[in-house]
């Protein structure tokens, strides 16, 4: 890509961030590009060298790639490209950006030393000529099951879903200050009732697991000050006034609209995400009534967007306190054989034959370190899928032949931030693990 030179701050406007990186929109065409961020504490001694983040950005679209879209679906994902920016545009723009930034989002910088960005569709404007904006919803809907029985030492974590479990570590220690409703497993369900209750939680306290987009812009979520429902509403007023246009209907039909979009298959005869998972889809930290439980044991449809993601999660297959003897074996196989490393390809390269690796693992551990590696792998992919979102576009139909008392959309799915998880990435989590357990053990009551 070349847009390179010809650079101007003043046609890309702020659009979002992550953990990890900053976003910017073009102002007409439908592009975005996607900056790495670093914690300003290191800010002084840049992190890494020019090259090494060039390099990184290449792992991200290898993977995404390579990896992800194979796993995923190639129709869900757009990989992008990297580019090199000017660097005094990036500076530009970082100043430009920065009042619109939240302000807890701010204990990082954007990178302005590399020039290196992803060039990526923008999934909140579409190309479709059309009467009412079109509107996005973008969920990062998290972990969808619970852990097998047989790897966890701990029997709440075959019970209450690791989501629901961080919640109460995260408000306590005070990163928001209200907890979410929002449980994954009641999303993931494919039943209808209990979707519906997951989004309308997230619609109510979308921490950063939930945004809505009108026109490219973000109307709800992913801001200091929350929203309220009541404004939400009539923001979607127009596009679902087929009804009598009351609260609780534009609330009813825009969530339902949402579950048709996230249930939609093109497979013919779609039989779900198979039944092993019976009894590990319930959260008992979920208030959905016990009554949507039991009934209706619809299937996630395999090929819907979010069957697809679940799948991919799934690789995750002996959880963190299982995983952690493999990855105590890869490293220390790694520390006496520091060369081994590329040949593993631990860091990469992402290509066709790492796919091929960790698809062809064997069922049972032979003690290799092959295999230790496949697993270790297979976990990091499910991190990446527990940690995406899914950018949902829904554009308004004019025809209103179908004579349907609810409002016409057509829709799309896409699923966005695939980035490889580090290897010592597993580490961390393993501690986090931890922590999140203790803590909810430690405040839960227990039964009374
Ligand atoms: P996380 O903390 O979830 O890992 P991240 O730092 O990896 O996030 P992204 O999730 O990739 O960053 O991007 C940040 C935000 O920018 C997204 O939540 C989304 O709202 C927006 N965004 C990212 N890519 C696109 C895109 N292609 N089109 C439109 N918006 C996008
Ligand atoms: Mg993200
Ligand atoms: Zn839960
Ligand atoms: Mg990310």
């Amino acid at each position: 890509m070349d847009l390179v030179d010809k650079m101007d701050e003043n046609e890309w406007n702020y659009h979002g961030e992550g953990n990890k990186s900053l976003v910017v929109s073009h102002v007409q065409m439908s592009r975005v590009l996607r900056l790495l961020k670093y914690s300003s504490e290191d800010a002084e001694n840049a992190p890494q060298t020019t090259e090494e983040t060039f390099r990184q950005m290449e792992n991200i679209v290898d993977f995404s790639n390579n990896v992800m879209s194979p796993l995923l679906g190639d129709k869900f994902v757009h990989s992008g490209e990297v580019v090199k920016l000017p660097l005094e545009f990036v500076r530009q723009l970082s100043i430009k950006v920065q009042h619109h930034r939240p302000a807890w989002r701010c204990d990082k910088v954007m990178d302005i030393y590399s020039g290196a960005a992803l060039c990526l569709p923008n999934l909140t404007t579409p190309s479709i000529p059309t009467h009412n904006p079109p509107l996005c919803v973008e969920i990062k809907p998290k972990c969808g099951f619970l852990p097998s029985p047989e790897h966890v030492s701990k029997d709440i974590k075959t019970k209450v879903c690791r989501h629901c479990m961080h919640q109460r570590y995260k408000v306590a220690s005070g990163k928001w200050k209200r907890k979410s409703l929002y449980c994954p497993l009641d999303l993931f369900s494919g039943n209808r009732q209990r979707m519906y209750f997951a989004i309308k939680h997230l619609i109510e306290e979308p921490q950063n697991n939930f945004k809505i987009f009108k026109g490219g812009k973000c109307i709800h979520g992913d801001r200091d000050e929350m929203l309220s429902v009541s404004s939400l509403l009539q923001k979607l007023r127009p596009y679902f006034s087929c009804g009598n246009g009351r609260s609780k209907t534009v609330l009813h039909d825009f969530i339902q609209v949402l579950v048709d979009s996230l249930l939609s298959s093109d497979e013919e005869g779609d039989e779900g995400v198979e039944r092993r998972l019976e009894g590990r889809m319930v959260c008992e930290a979920s208030l959905c009534s016990t009554e949507f439980l039991r009934t209706d044991p619809q299937p996630l449809p395999r090929d819907s967007v979010l069957g697809r993601i679940l799948q991919v999660q799934l690789l995750d297959s002996l959880d963190i306190e299982g995983l952690l003897p493999l990855y105590r074996r890869v490293e220390q196989y790694l520390h006496h054989f520091p060369k081994e490393r590329s040949r593993l390809q631990i860091d990469g390269p992402y290509d066709k034959a790492f796919l091929e690796k960790l698809q062809k693992c064997p069922a049972e551990d032979d003690g290799s370190i092959e295999y230790a590696v496949a697993k270790v792998q297979q976990y990091r992919v499910a991190m990446t899928a527990k940690d995406c979102s899914i950018m949902v576009t829904l554009v308004p139909r004019r025809d209103e032949e179908d004579g349907s008392e609810r409002a016409a959309f057509s829709f799309s799915a896409s699923i966005l931030d695939l980035d490889p998880k580090p290897q010592d990435g597993v580490r961390r989590q393993q501690r986090l693990d931890h922590r999140v357990v203790s803590a909810y053990l430690r405040d839960d009551p227990g039964p009374s």
